[in-house]
């Protein structure tokens, strides 16, 4: 290859996607056309590993958000996707997922060098994309309305209908994912769509726009506009002719959205952070609950809405799962995420690399031990150590904060009162985890936790049979699950008099 790459563009080995970062123009997707930002604003995206300019995306704001959403409001309301059955928006969904099957080496590549995760772990992660796009491809076929059990004059019935244009903004922790997890639902459900991922990871989302209209996608059912929160962000939340806004991300971003989305009373799916309890008993099956713990915390640097941060372990047992956790710990291979060797790669960007390390100096300075890591790796690059802190209470800020980074709390606790007590004892409430072998007080727990999803002997299974979303300030309704096109459908009711 004798293009002249960016510097961070340089690290990359498979020759399609050099070719892909050769040939990438800043642009984003508007009615099936690939088109600059009106403006001509472009901006950065870094690759962690070096720090270096990896590609340039469009900059789109106001204006550009206006162009998708009235291509997306065409197609839903005159395009072909809306004439077409569901079948037919199945067929287009499933020849997308094997689209994505087929490129997934180059996909996993492009998200290692625009993320920092693993080549592995961006595999892993696109398996399960597809999978979900195969599951609401089929359930598209499954949305049933109702027959009333109306009075011998009437038939009375209930529609279920898309809700129009849907805006989704996702976040850069795990791109081809969450873009997916958004795209699947809503074009299953029959609505049309605007895009905007997260400016730090723009990179995957464009291929996979790339790959839709390949799929036979019809012009403007997905729209993709890359840009900053401030300006494609809240223009989407702000939107008049957006119907409903579904959003992955910060607290603090989840409720500015809330907000935006008054001025035309939006739908709003909100999946926000948290810090997850993981509750370990000492008669738990503790080889399984050490290495399980440490993905649980450490699985993409630590970058999981999900990980289990607050590692609550019987105060009998602690020191002793402290060192094992430790070991294993110390076992991760940090390093260049391209490299099959390495087992975690950087913080996806500066941002993140800066708060992390803060943290890790709060942890100190709040008198909380290093049992292992705490440092930064290199010169180059966002990488961190992977870190244990002990002798954390749960009130100290590395508790109660969420920190996105490879770090786990361990906090001792005496009784399962105590536990759940602790658990219980922060603002989020997305997931949790209990180890025990006691069937009753496992399924105790699992009811006293208040968190949208609760595991007993394992972390971070996800499926899309699942409901997912958070308790308190970890969101507002859930995604997938039996229910799951209540929240991308309206309903409606149609009386006639016979
Ligand atoms: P983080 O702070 O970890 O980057 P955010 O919640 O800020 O997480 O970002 C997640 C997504 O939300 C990104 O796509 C980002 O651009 C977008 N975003 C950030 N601020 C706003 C906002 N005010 N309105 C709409 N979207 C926003
Ligand atoms: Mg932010």
């Amino acid at each position: 290859m004798t293009t002249a790459l960016a510097p961070g563009a340089d690290l990359a080995r498979n020759p399609k996607v050099r070719q892909w970062l050769a040939d990438h123009r800043p642009v984003l997707l508007i009615d099936n056309e690939w088109v600059p930002a009106k403006s001509g604003k472009t901006f950065e995206t870094i690759n962690p590993t070096n720090g270096q300019v990896l590609s340039i995306a469009a900059e789109a704001d106001r204006a550009d958000v206006d162009e998708a959403v009235k291509a997306a409001g065409r197609a839903f309301t005159e395009g072909p996707w809306s004439k077409m059955g569901p079948g037919e928006k199945a067929r287009i969904l499933r020849t997308f997922a094997g689209l994505i099957e087929a490129n997934v080496d180059e996909l996993a590549e492009l998200e290692a060098l625009d993320n920092g995760m693993t080549l592995a772990t961006a595999k892993a992660f696109i398996s399960v994309a597809v999978e979900s796009l195969y599951y609401f491809a089929g359930a598209a076929q499954q949305i049933f309305g109702q027959t009333a059990p109306s009075a011998p004059t009437n038939f009375n019935y209930v529609l279920r209908e898309p809700i129009g244009v849907v805006g989704a903004i996702t976040p850069w922790n795990a791109p081809i994912c969450a873009n997916i997890w958004k795209i699947a639902p809503i074009l299953a459900a029959g609505n049309t769509m605007v895009l905007k991922p997260a400016e730090q990871t723009p990179l995957t989302a464009l291929r996979l726009g790339e790959l839709a209209i390949e799929a036979g996608l019809p012009a403007g059912v997905l729209n993709i506009v890359t840009g900053f929160g401030p300006g494609a962000g809240s223009a989407i939340a702000e939107h008049p002719q957006i119907d409903k806004v579904t959003f992955t991300g910060s607290v603090e971003t989840g409720r500015s959205i809330l907000h935006a989305s008054t001025g035309n009373l939006k739908r709003i799916t909100l999946e926000l952070g948290g810090k997850s309890p993981n509750i370990v008993f000492p008669d738990a099956d503790m080889s399984s609950a050490v290495a399980t713990s440490l993905a649980g915390f450490a699985t993409i640097s630590g970058q999981v809405c999900v990980a289990g941060t607050r590692l609550f372990v019987q105060q009998d047992v602690k020191d002793e799962f402290v060192e094992n956790l430790s070991t294993f710990a110390a076992g991760i291979k940090v390093g260049d995420p391209l490299d099959p060797e390495t087992t975690m790669g950087p913080l996806a960007s500066k941002e993140q690399f800066d708060r992390v390390t803060g943290y890790l100096d709060v942890g100190r300075a709040e008198g909380a031990s290093v049992a292992v890591g705490g440092e930064v790796i290199g010169d180059q690059g966002y990488f961190v150590q992977p870190t244990v802190f002990d002798g954390v209470r749960n009130d100290m800020r590395i508790a109660q904060e969420e920190i996105f980074g490879p770090v786990v709390s361990v906090i001792p606790f005496s009784d399962e009162y105590d536990a759940v007590l602790q658990g219980n004892d922060t603002t989020y409430g997305l997931a949790a985890a209990v180890w025990t072998r006691d069937v009753s007080r496992a399924h105790t727990v699992a009811r006293r936790i208040k968190a949208g999803t609760v595991w007993i002997n394992t972390y971070l299974e996800l499926d899309p049979t699942m409901p997912f979303g958070g308790y308190k300030q970890s969101g507002i309704g859930r995604e997938f699950g039996a229910n799951w096109y209540q929240h991308y459908t309206e309903e409606k009711s149609v009386f006639l008099k016979l």
